[in-house]
């Protein structure tokens, strides 16, 4: 039997079942241990230093604990602390992106995923060179900056060179003032050759979901193509970062697996990048799993309601508080708004999830990898969150400048991050509401500029700032940062 081994290279060992099984019976044992529940909480609280603020996180035993406890009052602590983290180490900023789906063509045989290859209902496409220019014009005529790009696994119709080739071409697109600055890249687990070739070719987070932390139950979810291969689809991460690439993005498909499971083996695999390469994971998605073309989310048995969805994304911010947390469009609005208080700190926005999606006037459903709940253009997101006190931030500075892996965490975490990111965020703002937004979008916008200028504590900052947003309003000048 594997043994846990938060060090080790080995998928049974770093993501250990017996561990997991052992982390379960912990929580449900303790989970009306008020002293102990308690003393948790102290520990996630953030604390204040003389630079700003530092939280300890928590194992994966004990943010299991919290998730066990069914107590309403220790749930409200949870969300208050949670808003706290998210407040103290991201400010009230939510990054924005956009996925750009490029191609539908999937050898695998995943049986919650649209794309499985036995699927003959779905038409298969795939973008040429000239079809990914259109979609990155339209994807920047809305206000883009920031997108994630999904594909299928086709070592014939997606090879990497496919991909690579189509990142060339995303970062050489600049209609009008646009320009895309970040490619997030979420495809299926390969080489450290391959990772190599995606960060020289620039790209920002390698994004992978786990889908499940349950062997068995993958086993059987993937039950042909080369994402059936447990291990290798488990040790991608530790391969991408071989490869040099430094922020990775984990998440787990909720509602194929028991969320409480799920749920330890997403730290377990957080603390195994902590452990071994110095450095978390730069995100944790939480998609939920949808309905699409010939799936039907009621087929499987362990789907969440939203009170318990909205529970496992505050665990998530205590145990991990200097990870990004995203959230996609599958969510609606109503789940998004209570999510954003929680610790979210990403949200997609004006998303279409089929192959050509974005140049099409109708929305299209025919190759949608999931039914998109949130279906608002991005002015009227972006609207929504600066409604509710949220600085919607088209920033990519961070990594543009260097600041990846254990560089952004260790700025983060002596809550540094605030001194440049709140700048950015306005100043990117800014360039939203002059090239893209509506009028009554750019009402509100200004307004929000101007009160959180104010905010901004050091003088020379803040006078550096307010010279660039008057070049923004005054002229064709773009990408100012911090
Ligand atoms: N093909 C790549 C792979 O296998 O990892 C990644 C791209 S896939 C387009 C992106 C993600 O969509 C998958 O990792 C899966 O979690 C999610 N997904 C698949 N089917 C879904 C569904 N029916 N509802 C919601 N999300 C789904």
């Amino acid at each position: 039997m594997a043994i846990y081994d938060k060090k080790s290279m080995r998928a049974e060992e770093f993501i250990n079942d017996g561990e997991i099984l052992e982390t379960l019976k912990y929580a449900e044992e303790n989970k009306n241990n008020k002293e102990l529940i308690n003393s948790i909480l102290e520990k996630a609280r953030p604390k204040l230093t003389s630079t700003g603020a530092t939280c300890a996180g928590l194992s994966h035993r004990e943010a299991s604990v919290l998730l066990a406890c069914e107590d309403p009052e220790i749930l409200k602590k949870i969300y208050e602390i949670a808003e706290e983290i998210k407040l103290a180490f991201y400010g009230n900023r939510i990054v924005i992106f956009a996925p750009l789906y490029l191609s539908n063509y999937c050898v695998n045989g995943c049986v919650y995923c649209p794309y499985h290859a036995k699927n003959k209902t779905i038409p298969r496409k795939k973008l040429t060179q000239e079809e990914v220019k259109a979609e990155v014009i339209a994807l920047q005529d809305m206000g883009h900056k920031r997108l994630a790009i999904e594909a299928g696994e086709d070592p014939k119709n997606n090879p990497i060179e496919y991909i690579l080739e189509c990142i060339k071409t995303i970062y050489s697109v600049h209609h009008k003032n646009g320009d895309i600055r970040r490619v997030n890249v979420n495809i299926a687990a390969t080489t450290v050759e391959n990772y190599r070739k995606l960060k020289e070719a620039g790209i920002g987070t390698y994004i992978l979901f786990q889908e499940t932390y349950h062997k068995e139950s993958y086993l059987e979810l993937h039950p042909t193509g080369p994402k059936h291969d447990y291990d290798y689809h488990t040790e991608a991460m530790d391969r991408a970062m071989q490869g040099g690439i430094d922020d990775v993005g984990l998440g787990v498909l909720f509602g194929l697996e028991r969320y409480k499971y799920e749920f330890a083996g997403l730290l377990m695999h957080a603390e195994h990048l902590e452990a071994v390469f110095g450095v978390g994971p730069h995100t944790i998605s939480v998609p939920r799993l949808k309905r699409a073309s010939d799936i039907d989310p009621d087929a499987f048995d362990n789907g969440i309601d939203d009170e318990t969805f909205a529970k496992i994304t505050a665990c998530i911010r205590l145990a991990v508080p200097y990870t990004g947390i995203i959230i996609s469009t599958r969510e609606s609005e109503e789940v998004r708004s209570k999510l954003l208080r929680l610790g979210v700190s990403q949200v997609s926005g004006g998303s279409r999830t089929s192959v050509g999606g974005y140049t099409t006037e109708e929305r299209p459903h025919d190759t949608e990898q999931f039914d998109v709940s949130d279906q608002r253009t991005l002015d009227e997101v972006v609207r929504w969150l600066m409604e509710n006190g949220h600085i919607p931030s088209f920033c990519t500075a961070c990594y543009r400048e260097g600041r990846t892996g254990d560089r952004f965490m260790a700025l983060c975490k002596t809550g540094q991050i605030l001194n440049c990111c709140h700048p950015n965020a306005l100043m990117t703002l800014s360039e939203y509401i002059e090239d893209y937004a509506s009028e009554k979008t750019k009402e509100v916008g200004y307004k929000m500029v101007e009160e959180e200028l104010k905010r901004i504590p050091k003088d020379k900052v803040r006078a550096i700032a307010e010279d660039n947003i008057k070049a923004i309003k005054a002229s064709n000048r773009r990408d100012f940062r911090f």
